[in-house]
């Protein structure tokens, strides 16, 4: 089967629906936590696999010889993550799996955001399984689905001063991991993706103030008051802190990728910002 880690999240909702738009929904398994958030993937006839990263006993036998598995990273930045990591990938080792596809991070991104990536790839290859490196860059969605407080206050907040960065929607991700698990000699391959076009915090904020019809200005701040911002707004501090420290990455041009590996692996463009923006108004 295809079996696919996190389909409950964001990333994996995505991958989930389109892997049904291209394979039967028996020979897809989305590894859940939690099944009553799965229960329109069961409706549908998807398999469903209970299991937690921090449980090792909940993967031992999950998965089975040859299987294809798409590893989406974790959100718990406090429970150590390459350990959660570690134990998927472990469990597929021990099962003989025919693919591990996991979802990092651009290999140009320097943010300590980065570390817990940089440290499962590692992991992955010294496992010597057959592995597919999805460096995915940043999501559309990082800002979109936060807007409420920019249109509160006209004003758009960030720490990345006029550095660029190349993001795709979350679908476009989740259409090239569906590409890799369903598709022929991805194995041990590397792919930097992210979205066609680069575009800066200045640019972003007159294209909110263009399709609001409102005054929308860019505030740069520095990484420490970003920090405090996020915090306020309720954040854990470590987690606002790491969050905070991307934007300096973005500013030294670490989040644009220009490798084309997003638009060549999905067939076509990658959704544009204008479109992300388009839709998360509409909301
Ligand atoms: P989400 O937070 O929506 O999804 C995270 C998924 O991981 C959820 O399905 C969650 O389960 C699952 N998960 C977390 N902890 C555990 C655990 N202990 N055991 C089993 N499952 C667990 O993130 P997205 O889907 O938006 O993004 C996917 C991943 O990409 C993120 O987890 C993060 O690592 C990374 N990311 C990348 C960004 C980018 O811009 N490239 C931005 C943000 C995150 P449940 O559904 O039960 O909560």
């Amino acid at each position: 089967s295809i079996v696919v880690t996190g389909a409950t999240g964001h990333l994996g909702r995505h991958v989930v629906e389109q892997l049904l738009e291209k394979v039967p929904a028996e020979q897809i398994t989305a590894v859940v936590r939690d099944e009553g958030k799965a229960a329109d993937f069961a409706a549908r006839g998807v398999r469903l696999a209970i299991a937690d990263y921090n449980t090792p006993d909940t993967f031992a036998r999950l998965f089975a010889a040859g299987d294809r598995v798409l590893l989406i990273s974790g959100t718990e930045f406090d429970k150590g993550r390459v350990q959660q990591h570690r134990v998927v990938i472990d469990a597929a080792k021990a099962a003989g799996v025919a693919l591990l596809a996991y979802t990092s991070a651009p290999s140009t991104l320097t943010a300590a955001l980065a570390d817990d990536h940089r440290a499962t790839e590692e992991a992955l290859l010294a496992s010597g399984l057959p592995y597919t490196l999805l460096r995915n860059g940043w999501y559309h969605e990082n800002y979109t689905e936060n807007l409420a407080p920019v249109l509160e206050h006209g004003a758009v907040v960030q720490a990345a001063g006029d550095g660029r960065v190349s993001s795709a929607s979350r679908a476009d991700y989740a259409a090239a991991a569906v590409a890799v698990l369903t598709g022929e000699g991805h194995e041990n391959t590397t792919y930097e993706l992210g979205g066609d076009e680069a575009w800066s915090f200045p640019e972003y904020a007159a294209e909110l103030g263009r399709q609001t019809g409102r005054e929308i200005a860019y505030h740069p701040v520095s990484v420490e008051a970003l920090t405090g911002v996020l915090a306020g707004a309720g954040l854990p501090a470590p987690l606002a802190a790491l969050l905070a420290g991307v934007d300096a990455s973005i500013e030294k041009g670490e989040l644009v990728v220009s490798s084309g590996d997003l638009a060549r692996l999905i067939g076509r463009p990658s959704t544009p910002l204008t479109e992300a923006v388009t839709v998360a108004l509409k909301d």
